[in-house]
């Protein structure tokens, strides 16, 4: 089976919605990530944990195919701990609480087995330890995708600009990308951000799609509309881990298969909104997961 190397937060979060509020439950971008590219490949995941991180979650990790060698635990420390509030249109969040905690020190181990992957995933996480991934890596992989947030433009932009010039795939949201390229039009964002580094760009749009630039080309993949949307949190990171754990499993990273990538990234992306944390994406069965790509077909086809 493919493989793929996953860096990401491995959190407690807690999320208000209009409708319903939880306590701490499991989530972080990391877990999002191999959740959604373990259906497609084998995620090796780098990540770390306080000690007052359940031992059966990263159970249920590996039971979903995920491989935890690299998953570091500080049992004297706290897990990272992220808060969320969504607005009422569910498309926009504030943050309310980020407690870095065991992820202010950590320092990424990549295990022996983990070398020689040739498709990696950033997750949002800090820049630096991105960068410290791609260079703990001995072998030049063959496409990395990498994911981040306004939260690292905020506090270490200079840091995160060495890393973008760094990986081939960039995901972002279209905010973000305004932000980090400093021009309001899409199109011209995603020029100035591929001119940092990266080939491909992907700008996500939230429930209105996402956009793939590769030099002067242009694919559109939508979002699948949804009659019920419970919990958005982890869409961009699911999208991020069935975009490249597709293209792992494909063993390509050609601009059509990507594009197709992309509408399996919309797909797995979907399933996440539609349950409360990582509940949607955690036991999806192929026939699922064929069926929500199929629906797209029908989504955007006329004659
Ligand atoms: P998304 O909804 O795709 O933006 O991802 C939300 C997930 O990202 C949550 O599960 C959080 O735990 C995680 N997250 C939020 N902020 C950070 C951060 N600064 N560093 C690492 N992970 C984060």
């Amino acid at each position: 089976m493919a493989k793929t190397v996953v860096v990401g937060s491995i959190a407690f979060d807690a999320i208000e919605t209009p409708f319903e509020k939880t306590d701490k439950i499991i989530g972080g971008a990391g877990t999002y990530i191999c959740f959604a590219s373990a259906y497609f490949s084998n995620p090796h995941a780098v990540a770390v944990v306080g000690g007052d991180f359940p031992k059966e979650y990263i159970a249920k990790l590996q039971n979903a195919g995920v491989s935890v060698e690299g998953i570091q635990v500080k049992s004297d420390e706290k897990t990272f701990f992220w808060s969320g509030k969504y607005l009422d249109n569910m498309n926009q969040r504030e943050t309310l609480v980020t407690e870095l905690n065991v992820l202010e020190h950590f320092d990424p181990i990549i295990p022996d087995s983990y070398q020689g992957v040739e498709y990696v995933i950033l997750g949002n996480l800090s820049p630096v330890v991105q960068r410290q991934v791609i260079e703990r890596l001995k072998k030049k992989p063959k496409l990395i995708v990498m994911d981040t947030m306004n939260f690292w433009m905020d506090i270490m932009l200079d840091e995160l600009k060495k890393t973008i010039s760094m990986v081939d795939v960039i995901t972002i949201n279209d905010d973000e990308a305004r932000q980090l390229s400093g021009e309001y039009s899409i199109p011209v964002a995603a020029q100035k951000i591929m001119e940092m580094g990266p080939q491909y760009v992907i700008i996500k749009k939230g429930e209105h799609g996402a956009l793939l630039f590769h030099k002067k080309e242009i694919f559109y993949a939508p979002a699948m509309p949804l009659y019920s949307v419970i919990d958005p949190t982890g869409a961009g990171d699911t999208f991020a881990g069935g975009f490249a754990g597709y293209l792992a499993q494909q063993d390509k990273t050609d601009f059509e298969t990507m594009k197709k990538a992309l509408v399996v990234a919309s797909a797995m992306a979907s399933f996440t909104c539609e349950k409360m944390g990582t509940a949607g994406i955690e036991s999806l069965s192929d026939e699922q997961i064929e069926e929500r790509i199929n629906a797209f077909k029908t989504l955007t086809a006329y004659s």
